[in-house]
C-alpha cells in the first residue's frame, strides 16, 4: 500500500516540535520565571520535578500542595518556601488568591488528575498534568473544557517529546530519512514491587501497566506515525491474578494506521527489559533502547552515516520550561489535553478489545 502522510506540523506533536524550535526572537524576557505549585509530593515530585525546578530558566517552585503536613515542613525547609506556600488538598482552592502561582503541576495518582485540574482551572491557573491524563476519555474532555472555559493552558507531562533522541527519531519519520515508515514495534514495562501500592488499585490508577507505562509505547507509535490509529486488537495475560486482581499485568496490542502502517506493542508489570521501539521504513531502520526512562536513551540506525546519538538531558527541565515559555509568549502548548485525550481513546479501545476478544475501532 502506498503511504500518504498528513503534513506533520498540522498534528499535535508537530505543533509541539514547532513550539520547541521557536526562534530566538520569540524567547520570553530574560529572567522571567513562572511560579509552579506541585500537587502531590510523592516520588516523582521529590526525585525528579523539584530538582529540575532548581535548573529551569523560566519556571520556579512557588508552592506545594500535600495531604501530609510533615512533608510540607520538610519541603519548606529544603526549598525555602514561606509557611503560606504549603497548601493542603482541602484548602487548595485558596490558590485563587495567590498571584505567585501561575501553573499547577498535578503529580497525584491518576484518578485525582481530573478533580485537581478542574479546581486549578477554577482558580484561574494554568495546568500541567502528569500522564496518563485521566482515567477515561470523558474525564479528559471535561478537563479540556474546564481549562478552555478558564482561558488557561492544559499541558500533559509527555516528557519524551522533549528528549533529543525521540525528537530526532520523529524527524527521521517525518522527513522519511529511512523511507516512509511501514511498521513500529514498541514496548515498555517493569516488574512492579509492593502489592499494596495505588498503581495496583483500579479506583486510583484506572488500569495497570497500560495506563502507567504502556502509554509511552503508544505515544512512540503515534508520534512516529504522525497519524492516528484506526483500529486495535489486544491480548491480556495474567501470571498473578491475586496481585493483579484489579488491573492489567501484561498486554500486547496491534494497531493499524490510515497510511497502512502497522504497530505492535507490549506493556507489562511482570518483567524487566522491554524499554524500546524499532521503526521500519522502506529504506532502513532506526530505534532506541533504552528508550523511555529518565536517562540512558540510546539510539541506533541501519545506516552508520546517520547516527541517533545525543547528550543526555533533563526531560523535566525541558518540558516545564517549554510550558512556561508557551504561556509567556501566549502560544498554544503541545502536548496539550487534546494529546492526552487521543491516548485515552486508544487505551479505551485496547480495553474494549480485551473484553470483546475482537478488533475495535478507535
Ligand atoms: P507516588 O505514589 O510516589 O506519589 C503519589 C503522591 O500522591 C504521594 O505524595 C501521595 O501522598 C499522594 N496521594 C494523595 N492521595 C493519595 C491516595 N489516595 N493514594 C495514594 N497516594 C495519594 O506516585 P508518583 O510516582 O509520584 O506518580 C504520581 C503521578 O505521576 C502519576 O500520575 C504517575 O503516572 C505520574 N508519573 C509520571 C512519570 C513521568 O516520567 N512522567 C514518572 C512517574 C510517575
Amino acid at each position: 500500500m502506498r503511504i500518504k502522510r498528513r503534513p506533520f506540523l498540522k498534528t499535535a506533536i508537530g505543533a509541539s516540535l514547532a513550539t520547541l524550535t521557536a526562534k530566538a526572537q520569540d524567547a520570553p524576557p530574560a529572567g522571567k520565571k513562572l511560579g509552579w505549585a506541585l500537587v502531590g509530593l510523592g516520588s516523582l515530585s521529590k526525585n525528579q520535578i523539584a530538582p529540575a525546578l532548581l535548573k529551569t530558566q523560566h519556571s520556579k517552585l512557588a508552592a506545594v500542595v500535600t495531604g501530609t503536613p510533615e512533608k510540607g515542613v520538610q519541603w519548606r525547609e529544603q526549598y525555602g518556601l514561606a509557611e503560606d506556600k504549603v497548601y493542603s488538598y482541602e484548602n487548595f482552592d485558596k490558590i485563587i488568591d495567590d498571584p505567585s502561582i501561575d501553573v499547577v503541576y498535578i503529580v497525584l495518582p491518576n484518578s485525582m488528575h481530573h478533580e485537581f485540574t478542574l479546581r486549578a482551572a477554577r482558580a484561574g491557573k494554568h495546568v500541567f498534568c502528569e500522564k496518563p491524563m485521566a482515567n477515561s476519555a470523558k474525564e479528559c474532555r471535561e478537563m479540556i473544557a474546564a481549562c478552555e472555559a478558564a482561558n488557561r493552558q492544559l499541558g500533559i507531562g509527555y516528557r519524551c517529546q522533549f528528549e533529543p533522541h525521540h525528537r530526532e527519531a520523529i524527524r527521521f519519520a517525518r522527513e522519511q530519512v529511512f523511507g516512509p515508515l511501514q511498521h513500529v514495534d514498541a514496548g515498555f514495562g517493569f516488574a512492579i514491587g509492593d502489592p499494596k501500592q495505588w498503581r495496583l488499585r483500579k479506583d486510583l490508577a484506572g488500569g495497570g501497566a497500560l495506563m502507567d507505562v504502556g502509554v509511552y509505547a503508544l505515544q512512540a507509535c503515534r508520534y512516529l506515525a504522525g497519524e492516528e490509529p484506526l483500529e486495535v486488537v489486544a491480548l491480556e495475560t495474567k501470571t498473578d491474578p491475586v496481585k493483579f486482581a484489579e488491573v492489567d499485568e501484561t498486554i500486547t496490542w496491534s494497531m493499524r494506521f490510515p497510511s497502512g502502517l502497522t504497530a505492535n506493542c507490549l506493556t507489562t508489570y511482570h518483567f524487566n527489559g522491554r524499554d524500546d521501539f524499532s521503526a521500519y521504513g522502506t529504506k532502513g531502520r532506526f530505534g532506541m533502547k533504552p528508550c523511555y526512562g529518565y536517562k540512558g536513551q540510546t539510539g541506533w540506525t541501519s545506516d552508520p552515516k546517520i547516527p541517533l546519538a545525543f547528550p543526555q538531558t533533563d526531560h523535566f527541565v525541558a518540558e516545564m520550561d517549554a510550558f512556561s515559555q508557551a504561556i509567556l509568549q501566549g502560544k498554544p502548548f503541545e502536548p496539550s489535553g487534546a494529546e492526552g485525550l487521543r491516548d485515552l481513546l486508544v487505551i479505551e479501545a485496547i480495553y474494549r478489545s480485551i473484553a470483546s476478544g475482537k478488533k475495535e475501532s478507535i
